[in-house]
């Protein structure tokens, strides 16, 4: 066997200082030069233990073998067939955790930049014409409520059974977190367009601005609608809060609000957008995961001139991607660990004039596993910031849940389900993504929409033979 390189392939990225007051993209993408490089690392594992890795099991050592050969059609191929989001699935999927954790090289050197072949194959089909085409061969219509990943994926699983299907989204436009949450620096909203465009060209029909539970009912879209069957990936978009004092004051906001604003809104195009965000010169927000990695380095790009993450444990227990903690160091995002919020101070105008704070030192684990912050006792300080922005967690919305008789849910509000195909308690109405299980990544509400779009399709087609209406 050759001796494999022992670092990855460098993903060429925009300067710190250049990129940390815009919105363009962060990382350039790897050139073909760059792809074929690193994908010759791949050791084409026998038993390739990187596929189980990734939630839709996407054949990874053969779409790596495509690109090492120079073929980019047929490693596309490969790549659409288990994941129908390549091109945003390879810019936001925590591979470090997932995929590339299984790597066979991983033992001794880096392992393959999966995350990034999966980004350069699906870049370069962008720039070929698109062969997709509307096949609908089934009776039965299927409604998706939601447009974030598990809906699209659902959506686009099920047409591609030949069934055909419509999304209704609450907001004006389609993509969920993908739309709202996560900023263009990191997901540019040309790409989400891009694979929402092939969905709609393979005959998905998006209606938006409808609330399911408000403007219509599940039983409105399986009766008088005429649905066979229903998919919810309605996300997890309910912000949490600390229900600590001073936290109605104003300039304290939540990180979906926030990004929401800047990102769908339009906000950093105000006033020739209509949202105003008003932001200090200094921003904390608290929090370490991807919202808050997402609300931090959008406040600098906003015009704040400090912008500080304050996290009650260690950096050894942020739930960050690695990459995004790195650009936003590199970008001049301060940290303050081990550091618990304790009041949001009022500046005496009803505005923040600062956030009091308590440092913390770490014990034993804690039910979540991770260790346990303990206060220090005498080690409060008070941070001189004029924006706080809270990015402590989501959990699911009531409102469809509460408006559906017999969709059981769990204490957090989470849809219970038959994991393995998303069935839900009510007849015919399945479920996935964030609705499900909570918070978690793109790539398992695509697994989950996946999953649940091949059980809608077995459930279906016991119930009737196929019927061809028309290829
Ligand atoms: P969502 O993406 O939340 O989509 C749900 C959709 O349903 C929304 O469009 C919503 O408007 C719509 N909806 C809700 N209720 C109704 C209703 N009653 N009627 C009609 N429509 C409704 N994951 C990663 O893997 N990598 C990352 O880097 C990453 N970064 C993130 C950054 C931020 C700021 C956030 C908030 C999350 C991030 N995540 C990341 C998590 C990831 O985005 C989510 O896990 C994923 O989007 C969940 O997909 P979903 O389809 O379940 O729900």
């Amino acid at each position: 066997m050759p001796i494999k390189r022992a670092e990855k392939t460098t993903m060429p990225m925009r300067g710190a200082q250049m990129r940390a007051h815009d919105f363009n993209e962060v990382n350039e993408g790897y050139s073909r030069f760059h792809a074929v490089f690193e994908a010759e690392r791949c050791l084409r594992c026998q038993d390739a233990v990187c596929v189980g890795g990734c939630p839709v099991n996407v054949p990874i050592p053969d779409f790596i073998h495509a690109v090492a050969m120079g073929e980019m059609a047929a490693a596309a191929k490969i790549l659409r067939s288990a994941n129908p989001l390549p091109a945003i699935c390879g810019r936001v999927c925590p591979q470090e955790t997932q995929c590339e954790a299984e790597c066979g090289l991983g033992s001794r050197f880096a392992p393959v930049a999966i995350g990034h072949l999966e980004r350069f194959v699906a870049d370069w089909e962008r720039t070929q014409p698109s062969r997709v085409e509307a096949k609908i061969t089934r009776r039965e219509k299927v409604a998706v409520i939601g447009a974030g990943p598990s809906g699209l994926v659902c959506a686009g699983e099920l047409t591609r059974l030949g069934y055909k299907v419509t999304i209704y989204e609450a907001l004006h436009a389609a993509g969920g977190v993908l739309r709202y949450g996560i900023p263009e620096f990191r997901l540019p909203k040309e790409i989400l367009d891009w694979e929402i465009g092939l969905l709609k060209a393979m005959g998905v029909e998006i209606v938006c601005n409808v609330i399911i539970g408000k403007t219509l009912t599940l039983d409105d879209l399986l009766g008088r609608m005429g649905y066979a069957a229903l998919f919810i990936g309605t996300g997890a978009g309910l912000p949490q809060f600390l229900g600590i004092p001073g936290e109605n004051l104003n300039g304290v906001m939540s990180a979906n609000e926030f990004l929401t604003r800047v990102n769908l809104m339009r906000g950093y195009d105000f006033p020739e957008a209509d949202t105003p965000v008003r932001i200090g010169k200094r921003v904390a927000v608290i929090g370490a995961g991807n919202t808050a990695m997402d609300a931090v380095r959008t406040s600098l790009r906003m015009g704040a001139e400090e912008a500080v993450i304050v996290y009650r444990r260690s950096e050894n227990e942020m739930s960050a991607r690695v990459e995004e903690y790195h650009h936003a160091s590199e970008e001049g995002v301060m940290f303050h660990w081990l550091t618990n919020p304790l009041e949001v101070l009022d500046d005496g105008n009803g505005w923040v004039g600062g956030l009091k704070c308590q440092r913390m030192e770490l014990g034993e684990a804690d039910a979540s596993g991770r260790a346990r912050p303990i206060p220090i006792k005498g080690s409060e300080f008070v941070l001189p910031v004029e924006t706080v922005v809270l990015a402590i967690g989501t959990k699911p919305n009531r409102l469809l849940t509460k408006a559906t008789a017999g969709l059981a849910t769990n204490e957090k509000g989470c849809i219970m389900v038959d994991a393995p195909t998303g069935r839900t308690s009510k007849p015919l109405v399945f479920a996935g993504g964030d609705a499900v299980t909570g918070a978690a990544t793109v790539i398992l509400a695509a697994g989950a929409g996946k999953r649940a779009a091949q059980a809608i399709h077995r459930s279906l087609t016991a119930a009737s033979e196929p019927v061809l209406v028309g290829n």
